[in-house]
């Protein structure tokens, strides 16, 4: 099945790697990359993983940003069990019946059969209303604004690395609020924060909007989301905001003493943000040569390959790669210097290509002669040298590196919003709908039809309304399956 691509190598040699070509089989290419890119591998359990170094370095990139970003807009971080009695499941009726097929389930605890079932936690909203109804009890108390950085279990029936496994890691926000105005004030806040995160980031141009009823969130009023369109034009939904309303306070009676003196039940919000992000960014920007990394989330933005020949002119080559790198990391950029003697320059380079990483720094006997250094961007051929003013003076050097990444930064958002306009088509009809989706577009148009005429798209096309985007057109369009005039303007694509 898979078939081997001859990559040449510097110095003429060449190699063969294990990537299959995108455009032959993109499901395929995607696990090659994340096998020869070092991100994950498989768990011995069906649909688990390892995430490996390289991988979760990724993740430690996402996590940052999102925690100081939770931060800065109010919450705090806090820790909640994750075995739940099964009885707090079973509170919320919608709750129950959205999750009870992916539930992982404790029968027996220390050799004993447990009196009560324990729950894996596959989100924590039961968990975490029971401790709420606990900790408020009046409008004083309120708004509370938790997050938690945890794992989560979901038995999946199809599984893929990152996108979708059975236990994943994620941040989940978990808030309450004193009136419903706020609460959606807060699931705004929060997928606009998912927004700025995946477009300013990690370069992921992701259409905002709301999902339809029969795919938001089991026990929410309204879902958020944030959709992606990855390399082969399906749609990811990469990070979702919930407005509860008042259905977990009801089920678990976490109520609160108003100003005016009356009990009444809180409004809430829940929003998550996973592992799956990682895969977003491989399908995204990815190309037959390995990962692309977008500067802002790569754990190595810029490689230094130091070469030589002779053994003579090893010291000087290796002390110059050196030096760069300190002024590098001490201008801010997150470098590393691949000293490695049991490795050729063109293994490294093929190397850390495959890896994404977003600058490759050459320095050879001549560049140490000359203070210069040679610069490659992964994301387009080419090197460029001491005729644009590439030198080993860190008043030179640490600006042009800096501007390199910023640009790179804007190219790979630039080509992945020009992939992404250049693949969604408005339709006016279902028969429209229908060749767009067969084309492997995604169709943008009006919907004001039912929730059971939405499931007949779903299974004549495998589309779904992947959401009705905030951004809409005045006025509304026609409806293309109703002919309804004002309707809502709907996305619908084939997803992960
Ligand atoms: P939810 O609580 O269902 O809204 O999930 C929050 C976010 O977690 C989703 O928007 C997905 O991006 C992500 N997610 C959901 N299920 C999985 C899974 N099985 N593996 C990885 N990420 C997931």
């Amino acid at each position: 099945k898979q078939s081997k691509k001859e990559v040449k190598k510097g110095k003429g040699q060449s190699e063969a790697t294990k990537v299959t070509p995108k455009s032959e089989d993109f499901s395929q290419w995607y696990l090659d990359i994340i096998r020869e890119a070092e991100l994950a591998d498989y768990g011995p359990v069906r649909g688990t993983m390892v995430i490996r170094p390289y991988g979760y370095g990724i993740w430690e990139a996402i996590q940052g940003w999102l925690d100081r970003r939770f931060k800065e807009t109010g919450h705090e971080n806090a820790y909640f069990p994750q075995f739940i009695p099964y009885s707090f499941i079973e509170k919320e009726a919608s709750h129950v019946e959205g999750f009870s097929p992916e539930l992982a389930l404790v029968t027996v605890g220390g050799g004993k059969e447990l009196e009560e079932k324990l729950v894996v936690r596959p989100t924590s909203e039961t968990m975490v209303n029971h401790m709420f109804a606990q900790w408020i009890q009046s409008y004083r108390d309120l708004p509370l604004l938790l997050n938690q950085w945890a794992n989560v279990t979901r038995w999946e029936m199809r599984t893929r690395p990152f996108v979708r496994t059975l236990e994943f890691l994620w941040q989940e926000g978990h808030t309450a609020h004193s009136s419903a105005e706020e609460a959606e004030e807060e699931a705004l806040r929060m997928v606009e924060v998912y927004r700025e995160f995946a477009v300013e980031q990690a370069a992921m141009p992701v259409i905002v909007g709301r999902k339809s009823r029969s795919e938001t969130f089991a026990g929410a009023v309204r879902t958020y989301t944030i959709e992606g369109m990855m390399g082969d034009r399906r749609a990811l939904q990469a990070g979702t905001s919930h407005n509860l309303g008042q259905n977990f306070a009801k089920a678990f009676g976490t109520q609160y003493l108003s100003e005016a003196g009356a009990q009444e039940f809180v409004w809430q919000t829940s929003w998550g943000m996973s592992t799956r992000m990682v895969g977003g960014i491989i399908m995204t920007h990815g190309d037959d040569t390995g990962l692309r990394l977008p500067p802002n989330v790569a754990p190595v933005q810029a490689v230094i390959v130091p070469i030589w020949k002779k053994e003579e002119e090893k010291e000087a080559v290796l002390q110059a790669g050196a030096d760069v790198q300190k002024k590098l990391a001490a201008g801010g950029v997150r470098v590393k210097l691949d000293a490695n003697e049991q490795r050729t320059p063109g293994w490294k380079f093929n190397f850390w290509e495959m890896k994404g990483v977003p600058i490759r720094i050459e320095i050879g006997p001549r560049d140490v002669k000359e203070n210069a250094v040679v610069l490659a961007r992964r994301d387009k051929p080419g090197k460029e040298g001491k005729e644009f003013g590439v030198s080993m003076d860190e008043a030179t050097l640490i600006p042009v590196v800096k501007e390199r990444l910023a640009s790179i930064q804007d190219a790979l958002l630039a080509e992945a919003t020009a992939f992404r306009e250049s693949n969604i088509e408005d339709v006016s009809s279902y028969e429209d709908l229908k060749r767009v989706i067969a084309e492997g577009k995604w169709a943008r148009g009006g919907w004001a039809a039912s929730d059971a005429d939405e499931a007949k798209i779903k299974e004549e096309t495998s589309a779904t309304i992947r959401c009705f985007p905030f951004d809409q057109p005045e006025g509304g369009r026609t409806c293309l399956w109703t002919g309804k005039e004002g309707a809502e303007v709907a996305l619908f694509a084939k997803s992960y």
